[in-house]
């Protein structure tokens, strides 16, 4: 990349290492600097305009110039900037904001837990289910079951049960005790002949294979997000949830629904887990909570979790666990204005119409070349490319084909984000019909154009 001596290009260069960045690579092609948003949109420093159809990483649901939330956070920021939650001290915001996800739960919870990250909250997760397996007197009940493409962050207890190879090569992951069950991806992983429901079937008897091989009495909890996110957008086949959950109710196996793409509107309704009836045990919830405006994450969690974990801190005298920021007063004031934005202004009900819509003109693609598969629900989305539409093999290096239709996406205007040979889209819960049109419509242009290179 041209830079200028200097320029922000250049300084990025010179300081700033990049999460999911190829770090060489960053040196060659620089950052695309971003400079402010507003509604749906977000525009570069050289002034170009662009949806951000991925709502940045799945979040921004309100969009980008909520001055509510500023408002909230700048009330918050003069009254009482920060507090902490340690040791029985407590503050408004705070409790106001447990209350209300408690009140919002789709099954009946007992207390939330704050953290600042999604993957704050998924470690907390685990130490939460091995603190109450001791507490229960079982501590051989130490095991989680996840599932292969899942991603539920990328901390080193997180970071294992993501099921995603790039999150553990190198890294010397996952850590022992967590075991990855298949990826409900019907069109990649279904066989020859077997149907959505017989597919849902076979993944339930390799669930309770593998508790069965394990010892049902090693198993703390199966963790799974309600549509997969990060994994590529992955819908689960029909019945799937409900045959998941029979086996884990046989063996009284709690079950934790990752939310922190789900949640909040994202699938059409405020949970994943009202779309496909999961009733979980934990509930893990960040981005859209604040419309990720701050960082803040919430794991909450049934009476059945929460007694024995609240017996073994009298016992010990203590929880020792807990964040500088846990319950940060001003991300709490943010998260409680937004999530009455989405109340009040009913998102929830246009990310579905929406949603609907959107999911419909994209479905179009699928008979276009390199498009393998068009999947989604609500207002999150995939496009997969294939090199070859009967083997679903990729064209030449795997993540070809995507990258080159987010390029050709940015330069139609709109930012979407590739996942390898899969194309998300995501954007904000205010996305109008037109909105999605113009999305929808940037795809019909821009396949041709990553088509047309593959000679
Ligand atoms: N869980 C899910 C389902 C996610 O999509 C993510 C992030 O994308 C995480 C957990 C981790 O959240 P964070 O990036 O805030 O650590």
């Amino acid at each position: 990349m041209d830079t200028l001596p200097n320029s922000p290009e250049a300084r990025d260069i010179e300081y700033h290492m990049h999460p999911y960045t190829n770090a060489r690579r960053h040196q060659e092609v620089g950052p695309m600097v971003l400079d402010r948003g507003e509604g749906v949109h977000v525009f570069d420093s050289a002034g170009n305009r662009y949806i951000e159809a991925m709502a940045g990483l799945w979040s921004v649901a309100v969009g980008f110039s909520e001055e509510r939330l500023v408002e909230a956070a700048v009330q918050q920021m003069r009254k009482l900037p920060y507090s902490h939650s340690f040791a029985h001290r407590s503050h408004g915001p705070a409790i106001d904001l447990a209350e209300k996800l408690i009140q919002m739960a789709p099954v009946p919870m007992s207390k939330v837990f704050f953290t600042n990250s999604g993957s704050e909250a998924n470690d907390t997760v685990m130490k939460l289910l091995w603190y109450r397996s001791n507490a229960m007197g079982q501590p051989q009940r130490k095991k989680i079951i996840s599932r292969l493409r899942g991603y539920h962050g990328i901390t080193i207890a997180s970071g294992s049960l993501t099921g995603l190879p790039y999150n553990h090569k190198s890294f010397d992951l996952p850590l022992p005790g967590v075991l990855h069950v298949g990826c409900p991806h019907f069109w990649r992983e279904g066989q020859e002949g077997e149907s959505e429901e017989a597919f849902a079937t076979r993944l339930a008897a390799e669930l309770e294979e593998t508790i069965q091989r394990e010892g049902p009495d090693t198993i703390a909890a199966f963790i799974g997000e309600p549509v997969m996110g990060a994994g590529g957008v992955v819908v689960p086949p029909k019945g799937y949830w409900e045959k998941i959950q029979a086996v884990l109710k046989r063996h009284d196996i709690p079950l934790i629904a990752d939310e922190v793409i789900c949640g909040f509107g994202r699938t059409g309704r405020m949970f994943g887990s009202e779309l496909y009836g999961i009733e979980p045990d934990i509930m893990v919830m960040s981005k859209q909570m604040t419309s990720s405006y701050l960082p803040m994450a919430a794991v909450m969690m049934n009476a059945r979790i929460f007694e024995p974990i609240a017996d073994e801190t009298h016992r010990i005298g203590t929880f020792g666990h807990g964040f500088t920021a846990s319950g940060h007063p001003v991300a709490a004031a943010v998260s409680m204005e937004n999530i009455r934005i989405i109340e009040e202004r009913g998102l929830v009900e246009q990310a579905a119409r929406v949603g609907a819509h959107m999911q419909a003109r994209l479905r179009a693609l699928s008979d276009m070349t390199p498009v393998g598969e068009v999947r989604g629900v609500g207002m999150i989305a995939a496009v997969e490319l294939v090199g070859d539409p009967v083997t679903k093999a990729p064209h030449g290096k795997p993540g070809t084909l995507g990258a080159a239709l987010q390029a050709a996406m940015q330069d139609e205007g709109i930012l979407v984000r590739a996942l390898g040979d899969t194309v998300a889209v995501c954007p904000p819960l205010i996305t109008t019909e037109t909105q999605a049109d113009e999305i929808v419509d940037a795809f019909h242009r821009a396949i041709p154009r990553v088509a047309a290179h593959m000679a």
